[in-house]
Formats: structure tokens, sequence, C-alpha cells
């Protein structure tokens, strides 16, 4: 009787695992472990490159709003050199956002001039108190 590795044109010597239950289960985990590891690679990445995820989702927006982006790719270190390592509304050394000065879904563009360091609450406040009219003023001139 031919062997399994003639039949299925595999080289002599090698040997042909079958996957037995126990080793499903084991692939089911290790794929778990791949996928864990990818997630955790994944926020190291946008951790270590916050520019790219602010331009990442610079661009998820426009082609959100339907608007034609424009873009002048800078780094958190020339955003921090050109306005300082702080809250640019409040001085908060600890902030982690970025704020389009006008808004995105309003036009505004992704570069230096129109982009500043914000905290979370600065944030927020700025879209309660300016953004979403500026965001309507632009939608009733036919922005988008
Ligand atoms: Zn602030």
């Amino acid at each position: 009787m031919e062997s399994l590795s003639t039949l299925c044109g595999v080289p002599q010597g090698l040997e042909i695992v079958r996957e037995s239950s126990s080793s499903a289960t084991s692939n089911t985990l290790l794929s778990e472990l791949v996928e864990d590891r990818r997630a955790r690679l994944n926020r190291e990445y946008w951790a270590r490159n916050p520019h790219r995820r602010w331009r990442h989702r610079y661009l998820q927006r426009c082609k959100k709003y339907a608007l034609v982006p424009t873009l002048v790719p800078f780094t958190k270190e020339d955003l921090v050199d050109a306005w300082g390592d702080r809250c640019f509304d409040c001085g908060d050394p600890d902030w982690d956002q970025l704020d389009h000065r006008t808004p995105v879904a309003a036009g505004g563009s992704h570069d230096l001039e129109n982009c500043r360091p914000v905290c979370a609450s600065c944030n927020r406040r700025k879209y309660r108190e300016s953004d979403r009219l500026m965001i309507a003023a632009f939608r009733k001139e036919g922005g988008s």
C-alpha cells in the first residue's frame, strides 16, 4: 500500500500530520494569540506614530463627508515645534488630541496652519461651542 505522502505527491520523508480535534483547538488558540499580538502591535504602532493616525482619520472623514482632502504631512514633532508641547487652548501638558481649527467637516485642511495640539476636554468644548456652528454654516453654503 502506498503511503499518503506518495499519493499526495509530497516528497518522501515529509510527514503529513492530520489535524486532530485537539490540534484544531490549539490552532484556534494560536490564531487568537496571533490576533492579540497583531492588535497589540497595531496599538503600539499608532501610539508611536500619532501623526499617521491623525492623517488616516482625516482621510477617512474627508471620504465620509465627500470632501477633497487638503493635506500637508507633518509629524507630532512638527506640531510641537509649531504650537508647543501643551494644549493650545488651556495649556495642559497632558494633551493627546489633534484639533482642526476649521473642522474637517467644514472643509478644514490637514496641515500645521489648521491643526493644534489639544486636550480631550478642550476638544469637546470647542466642538460644542464652535465646530458645530462652523459645520452647519459650511453645509448651508453648499460645502457638502
Ligand atoms: Zn485643554
